[in-house]
């Protein structure tokens, strides 16, 4: 049984597709990703048992429906804003 929290991928593991799932949507938030970069979905690992994001394959679900919500483009401009203000100067 691989060691809690470290992958031979190297990846952030998460302990639930729930997690991950949240992980995958807020990194969207984080992260103004160009079309066809970035994580776009989570899947359970061989190798550890755990859930990690991936940027291969259809995407999640819910992360679709996410990104075109009124409720993402609020977030990724508050995102932006703040990202500005730590970047001034
Ligand atoms: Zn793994």
């Amino acid at each position: 049984m691989a060691k809690i929290s470290t992958c031979s991928s190297g990846k952030k593991l998460y302990l639930s597709e729930a997690l991950a799932e949240e992980a995958l949507l807020g990194a969207h938030v984080q992260f103004d990703f160009a079309q066809g970069t970035g994580p776009i979905a989570v899947y359970r690992c061989d190798d550890c048992g755990y859930f990690h994001l991936t940027s291969q394959g259809l995407i999640n679900t819910k992360l679709k429906d996410f990104l075109a919500s009124g409720d993402y483009k609020r977030l990724r401009q508050a995102a932006a804003w703040t990202s500005k203000l730590k970047h001034k100067y």
